[in-house]
């Protein structure tokens, strides 16, 4: 049975929030919902939101998170690594002067192991830290999908200068991400689509 993703870009920063579902099914799972609750809730609009998956505990992938999770009783998923950054605004470095939802304050979210289903889905969490200590990248084997967060761009690879950030430890994330099938495809936290093999093939490591 094939899946839908669907894209929302949302807030200033225009992360990709995506919301996943299994073709004839009624429920779907939200990775990273940020800044943008309207457009967020219109993309859910009649399916029932199963789980709220973060690849990290950032402003701008997490803010939706405690409004739809209180409003549909969605639980919500974060690596026990970036936990913290759910409750505190310089951890997760919140904007004021860009934001439109308030500041992350105690969402209470369930560890991320090392897999979890839902909503008929079946996601290998693979622990990519570099950019955050708990930063995650949400891996469909059998569908050929990855969302890699903000650990791995189109032409590019999360920064490594804020709170938790370690740049040998994103050396060895960006192997671990290289070593996977060329051919997966790959739905990252800020700009377009691309594929492992595209980006294994700028960098020699
Ligand atoms: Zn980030």
């Amino acid at each position: 049975m094939r899946i839908n993703i669907q894209t929302v870009p949302c807030g200033a920063y225009q992360a990709n929030a995506y919301l996943v579902w299994r073709e004839g099914r009624d429920d779907c799972a939200l990775i990273d919902p940020g800044d943008d609750l309207e457009r967020l809730e219109g993309a859910i609009g009649d399916k029932r939101l199963g789980a709220i998956l973060l690849t990290h505990g950032h402003f701008d992938h997490i803010l939706a998170a405690q409004p739809l999770a209180k409003a549909t009783g969605a639980a919500a998923y974060i690596h026990p690594a970036d936990a913290e950054m759910l409750s505190d605004m310089d951890k997760s470095a919140y904007n004021a002067s860009i934001c439109r939802l308030p500041p992350p304050k105690g969402l209470v979210a369930k560890p991320l192991g090392e897999a979890l289903s839902a909503c008929g889905l079946d996601f290998t969490v693979l622990h990519t830290p570099g950019h955050s200590r708990g930063s995650v990248c949400l891996y469909l084997a059998d569908e050929g999908v990855l969302f890699s967060g903000d650990t791995l761009f189109e032409a590019g690879y999360g920064r490594m200068d804020l709170y938790g950030g370690d740049s040998r430890q994103m050396l060895d994330s960006l192997k671990k991400l290289f070593a996977l099938p060329g051919e997966l495809r790959v739905y990252p936290g800020h700009g377009g689509p691309t594929t492992i093999a595209r980006e294994r093939d700028r960098y020699i490591l």
